[in-house]
């Protein structure tokens, strides 16, 4: 069979640096990416089981695919990750033109698959490996100035409304060496940021080493201009990672700290292990521990049972926390998961009304705060050109702020200081400024 490979990427950014691995793990096997469904002998979805929309759009596109298939049978169509896992064999009575579904612990066979001769019946492999790191896979990163790097993979944190202890399994960590490996590997081939990938990242632990030291190892590394991390969870974010914030300047002032809801009854009944004191104090922490700290979070609407008055504590801790950004979601019944057993109280209309609520609020206090940098300077490492046009640069600020501004001699991979003129929720826009100090630029 041909071996020119396509892959589509569906859900969180475990699910992009998984399809980078399976990249380099086909790479090494003499398959060589295409550049379009079309153009390919073999299509990949790699897939998201987090809620009932994310598997819909797959089916919606394995449905665009499939006149593909009609005319070229040669083509081999497989759906890997989450989605796999989670439906397994029923994918392929809803789906009958699949040659295979793969777990997210199976990708290691995927050439042998490819390769197997008189490829008739589908192949389904969905066991999950306690050991499957994928430590030794070189990942076929694409070209930027910020490589992903999975430092643990799994869950055992079994919130009660999340599928993905039972899709991704029990929590591994890679060995430190081989993450200096790839960071090293990555500031050689130009990358200038490092982010560090797992669903409890910060629970990264092998033999006696810790997440603490692992960013302290990384922060070493020459060429790296920053490291981040996503996503921590809050009941691991212990002193040493919270001291490393403090004392290692290349470890970014910016945390995606995951809270779901403000509701001591609700974060009871969703297992996650802290009440919103405690999340309170560890936000208050972090701020002393490095000012300027910028925070990001998720959070779910409508789980079981969540009144009206545990949704407004939401609200108005969403005010008093003064997030960055939101990520927010109406709950999603995951079959198999403890809630899923639960009957559903918010009914799918007041789901959405909550949602955009929850929505619109974040949205002033995003914008409220992007505003505040106007006339502050920011230093931007700088991605590439600017979706608003020609001539304008786009990058990242090290609180992750999206930052644009005219290229001048400008190119990506260079961290650039930028006055900020103007800003709306989500974007700051301003000018470089050269050869000034930040305090020069803040008095401008
Ligand atoms: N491990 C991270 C944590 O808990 O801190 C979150 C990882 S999860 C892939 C990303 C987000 O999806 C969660 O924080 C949660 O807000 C959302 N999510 C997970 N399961 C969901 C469900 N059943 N319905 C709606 N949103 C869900
Ligand atoms: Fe899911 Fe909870 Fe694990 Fe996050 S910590 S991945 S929400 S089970």
């Amino acid at each position: 069979m041909g071996h020119r490979v396509y892959i589509e990427t569906y859900g969180c950014q475990m699910n992009l640096a998984d399809s980078e691995i399976v990249l380099g793990h086909l790479g090494r096997h003499g398959f060589v990416e295409a550049g379009s469904a079309a153009d390919a002998d073999v299509i990949l979805l790699n897939t998201c089981a987090i809620r009932e929309h994310a598997e819909e759009r797959v089916v919606g596109r394995l449905t665009q695919l499939l006149p593909l298939k009609l005319r070229d049978p040669r083509l081999r169509i497989g759906i890997l990750g989450c989605m796999a896992q989670h439906h397994r064999a029923s994918l392929l009575d809803r789906l009958p033109f699949l040659d295979f579904v793969l777990g997210p612990d199976e990708y290691r066979n995927l050439p042998t698959i490819l390769d197997r001769q008189g490829f008739d019946d589908p192949t389904i492999e969905v066991r999950l490996g306690r050991d499957e790191t994928y430590a030794d896979v070189s990942p076929a990163r694409r070209e930027g100035v910020r490589a992903w790097v999975s430092v643990m993979r799994g869950c055992d944190k079994f919130c009660t409304f999340c599928i993905v202890p039972y899709v991704r399994g029990r929590e591994r960590s890679l060995p430190l060496r081989l993450i200096l490996d790839q960071v090293n590997e990555a500031a050689r081939a130009g990358f200038r940021e490092i982010v560090f990938l797992g669903q409890t990242v910060n629970a990264y632990r092998h033999d006696d080493v810790d997440f603490a030291d692992l960013l302290r190892a990384a922060a070493r590394v020459t060429g790296i201009a920053r490291i981040r991390f996503t996503s921590p969870h809050p009941s691991e974010m212990s002193d040493r990672v919270i001291e490393v914030m403090a004392t290692e300047q290349a470890v970014c002032p910016q945390v995606h700290l995951p809270l779901q809801s403000a509701s001591d009854t609700v974060l009871e009944r969703m297992g996650r292990g802290y009440t919103i004191e405690q999340y309170d104090r560890l936000l208050e922490r972090l701020r002393r521990a490095r000012p300027g700290i910028e925070f990001s979070t998720d959070i779910i609407v409508g789980f079981p049972g969540e009144t009206e008055s545990d949704f407004q504590a939401t609200l108005d801790y969403l005010r008093h926390a003064g997030y960055d950004h939101a990520f927010s979601f109406a709950y999603s019944r995951r079959e198999g998961t403890r809630a899923a057993r639960w009957h559903e109280t918010v009914d799918r209309a007041e789901k959405r009304r909550r949602l955009t609520t929850v929505i619109e609020v974040q949205e002033r206090i995003s914008l409220e705060r992007s505003r505040a940098w106007c006339g502050r300077s920011v230093e931007v490492l700088v991605e590439g050109a600017a979706r608003r046009g020609q001539g304008w640069l786009s990058g990242k600020s090290a609180e992750f702020k999206t930052a644009v501004f005219p290229s001048g001699r400008h190119a990506a991979g260079e961290v650039v200081r930028v006055l900020v003129r103007d800003a709306t929720a989500h974007t700051l826009i301003g000018d470089a400024v050269e050869g000034q100090s930040p305090e020069a630029c803040a008095n401008a």
